[in-house]
């Protein structure tokens, strides 16, 4: 609703009906309570179908009514009404001169562009935070991606490659900075005889259950498992002795032969066998430490199962 509070100090009928005229044109406009003998401030909420052509504006120049709004009364007044499209408008009656002068007409299609810039940032602002949502989520997909890239898909522990990637920057940095880190391959025994008796269903079952165990023993931080490959198990133990790994190896194995499986009307416990070796300047490469680990465990599964071998590189 338009609304139009008339200053006491004008007196000229004219420009009384002029500044009627302009209000009335405008969808909204209030004469604020600033109020003095010579200036009156007027709130204007400008929209586009506002006629102000029908408006004599000559003699608003003829009266020596001046606009004088600044650029900086402008932006700051946008900023104080945000996103709405208000301008204020001072009209003085003060034959001053020396005030910054701006034509209505010019005014208002500045304010117009301001508008329009105004929306047109607005828009922008809202694309950046579509785009900045969708970075979001292609940046949570690619490191979705690159996680099941490294991760075993049935136990969710690191894959055979990923163990070989970290071992050999371990083996690097071991033998730059004088570090010691140990390793070990874990083997399932007579896990053949689980599937045979119980079914894959059962196996998969098993293997599950002991990288989960797995998991509860070690040390996120300082302990890297892997699936190597089927039954197969390998962990890296950074900063690690070979007593210390052996004492989390141990671990595992108290805490997994305490499952117990079920099967129909039958139950059984699965164990598992060790090989460790501990990091050597004397290894030629990688392989050489696996196979050290891999002869160990070995020699495990010779002994009778169900225990830990260590085999170092002197
Ligand atoms: P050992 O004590 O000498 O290690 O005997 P083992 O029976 O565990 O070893 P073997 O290498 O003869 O058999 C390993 C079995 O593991 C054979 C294979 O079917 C099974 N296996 C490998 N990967 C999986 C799997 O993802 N799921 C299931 N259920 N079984 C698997
Ligand atoms: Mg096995
Ligand atoms: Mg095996």
């Amino acid at each position: 609703m338009n609304e139009f509070v008339v200053y006491h100090n004008i007196i000229d009928e004219q420009l009384l009906d002029l500044l009627n005229n302009i209000c009335h044109s405008l969808s909204y406009c209030k004469v604020n309570e600033h109020l003095d003998s010579n200036n009156a401030f007027f709130i204007i909420h400008i929209k586009k179908e506002a006629d102000l052509e029908a408006v004599d504006l000559n003699y608003l120049v003829q009266k020596n009514f001046v606009m004088i709004i600044t650029e900086e009364t402008l932006v700051d007044l946008f900023y104080k009404l945000s996103n709405d499209n208000r301008f204020f408008i001072a009209i003085n009656g003060n034959k001053n001169k020396d005030l910054l002068k701006i034509n209505i007409k010019g005014f208002i299609n500045y304010g117009y562009k301001v508008y329009e810039l105004l929306h047109q940032i607005g828009e922008l602002e809202e694309k950046i935070f579509d785009l900045a949502f969708a970075t979001t989520d292609v940046l949570e997909q690619k490191e979705k991606m690159e996680d099941i890239a490294i991760r075993d898909g049935m136990t969710k522990l690191f894959n055979h490659s990923y163990f070989r990637d970290t071992l050999l920057k371990k083996f690097e940095h071991a033998k730059l900075n004088h570090e010691i880190f140990t390793i070990a391959i874990l083997d399932l025994d007579y896990f053949k005889h689980v599937n045979d008796r119980y079914g894959h269903l059962k196996g998969d079952e098993v293997l599950k259950a002991f990288a989960m165990t797995i998991v509860e023993i070690l040390d996120v931080k300082t302990d890297i498992p892997s699936r190597y490959g089927g039954e197969e198990f390998a962990i890296i133990f950074d900063k690690q002795d070979v007593e210390k790994a052996i004492k989390k190896v141990d671990a595992i194995r108290q805490s997994f032969t305490e499952k117990v499986f079920t099967y129909e009307n039958s139950c059984f416990r699965v164990t598992f066998s060790a090989g460790l070796t501990h990091y050597s300047d004397k290894f030629a490469d990688i392989l050489e430490m696996i196979k050290y680990a891999d002869e160990a465990l070995y020699q495990s599964k010779k002994d009778g199962r169900n225990r830990n071998t260590i085999k170092l590189k002197e």
